[in-house]
């Protein structure tokens, strides 16, 4: 198998797609170090800076040194502990839904929510914006189902293909992010579930990038409208500094997940050090207006500048501020010289966005300051 292995490597090189693991290593607030030198990251999800928190590690050694590292088991076996319930009720009050479940990881649970979902009813129509995760086409993939795709953020397509495509279906998902990850842009969370309620169809919203940095006390964008949708996933690896991921709706939904998700039932229970991050992170991500005002104003300000070197940063308008480059190589030479500048700017290419849509994704977080972004944007400036 090596020789197989090494020939599909040798493709990829061919091709300027082999990818490589490099590490860094923390190097305080916003900054890592990596071969050596001290760069300033504008590429990690840390965006609130709770990813060192000293809540957060001193809650998490606390709750390894009484309750162990490991959680032993999986939660149907004897891996539920009082402190999952404790922080699952936590975060529906948080996210004001009526139930809420814990998983191991985003992805994990976007591989399973979908073919638990597709197992209730023999036909169903899965409609998605064009830009969603990988995490969410591999659960689509996982229930054997087609989705269809509707033109990112276009909700009259999405109507029309409701319409050509979801008559007959029993059920009918329609699915996206909340604030989309490669493009730092939102959904019209409003408009879709009155779409949603319209047609009949269960909403499902990504809110892995909204979630501790938007919406009334950073609960993401689903807690700001009237009818929620009907299932809010999210994550704690993001803006919540720590690991895991959860959902949110209906009690309902939630005991049906717990007796038909399979990355739920046959996975190992989040282990107390995450969980006790997790729930010091619950406490004090509400009270994190500023540190939200403040990563507004400067995502703000970086756009700003962009658009005054007339670089193009797409319909960004969060704290996600990519700048379009196009081609794959040409992005890749943007990356390697702000790094050479003592800048972690990092170069995403497809499969990760759409063939000809490489960019560098900013990703800005509330540690930044002003200064961090005028540095960026000066060696933007005599790189072009
Ligand atoms: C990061 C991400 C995930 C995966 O979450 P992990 O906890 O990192 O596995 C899922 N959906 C979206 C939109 C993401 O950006």
């Amino acid at each position: 198998m090596d020789s197989r292995f090494r020939k599909a490597l040798e493709e990829r090189e061919a091709k300027g797609r082999l990818r490589q693991l490099r590490p860094v290593a923390p190097a305080g607030p916003g900054r890592l170090m990596r071969d050596g030198r001290e760069l300033l990251d504008f590429s990690s999800n840390d965006y609130l800076g709770l990813a060192h928190h000293p809540l957060l590690v001193e809650r998490s050694c606390e709750w390894a040194r009484e309750l162990g590292t490991g959680s032993r088991a999986s939660r149907l076996v004897t891996g539920t502990l009082d402190a999952h319930l404790a922080v699952e009720r936590k975060l529906a009050a948080f996210k004001g839904s009526e139930a809420a479940l814990l998983f191991a990881s985003g992805w994990q649970a976007n591989a399973t929510i979908f073919p638990a979902l597709c197992a209730l009813a023999p036909k169903i129509a899965i409609f998605a914006d064009r830009l969603v995760h990988a995490s969410i086409h591999h659960g689509i993939a996982a229930a054997g189902q087609r989705q269809v795709r509707f033109r990112h953020n276009d909700y009259d397509h999405l109507e029309e293909l409701l319409e050509a495509k979801g008559r007959d279906a029993d059920i009918r998902l329609v699915v996206t992010e909340s604030v989309f990850s490669m493009d730092g842009d939102r959904a019209d969370l409003e408009r879709l579930s009155a779409i949603a309620r319209k047609h009949d169809a269960f909403l499902v919203v990504d809110e892995a990038h909204a979630t501790g940095v938007l919406g009334p006390k950073g609960a993401g964008l689903s807690a700001e409208i009237e009818h929620k949708p009907d299932l809010v996933m999210g994550t704690f690896s993001k803006a919540l500094g720590s690991f895991g991921a959860f959902v949110c709706g209906s009690a309902p939904l939630v005991d049906y997940l717990v007796n038909a998700a399979s990355g739920l039932i046959y996975s190992t229970a989040l282990p107390p050090p995450v969980l006790g991050a997790i729930d010091a992170a619950l406490d004090i991500v509400p009270g994190m207006d500023k540190q939200r005002t403040d990563l507004a104003r400067l995502s703000e300000k970086f756009r700003s500048g962009l658009h005054a070197l007339g670089l193009d940063c797409g319909a960004s308008d969060t704290q996600i501020v990519p700048i379009m480059v196009g081609g794959e190589e040409e992005t890749l030479k943007i990356a390697e010289i702000l790094e050479k500048s003592g800048i972690l700017g990092i170069a995403i290419r497809p499969p990760t966005v759409p063939n000809g849509s490489s960019r560098i994704r900013f990703a800005l977080s509330s540690v930044h300051s002003e200064k961090h972004v005028e540095q960026v944007l000066d060696v933007l400036g005599k790189a072009l």
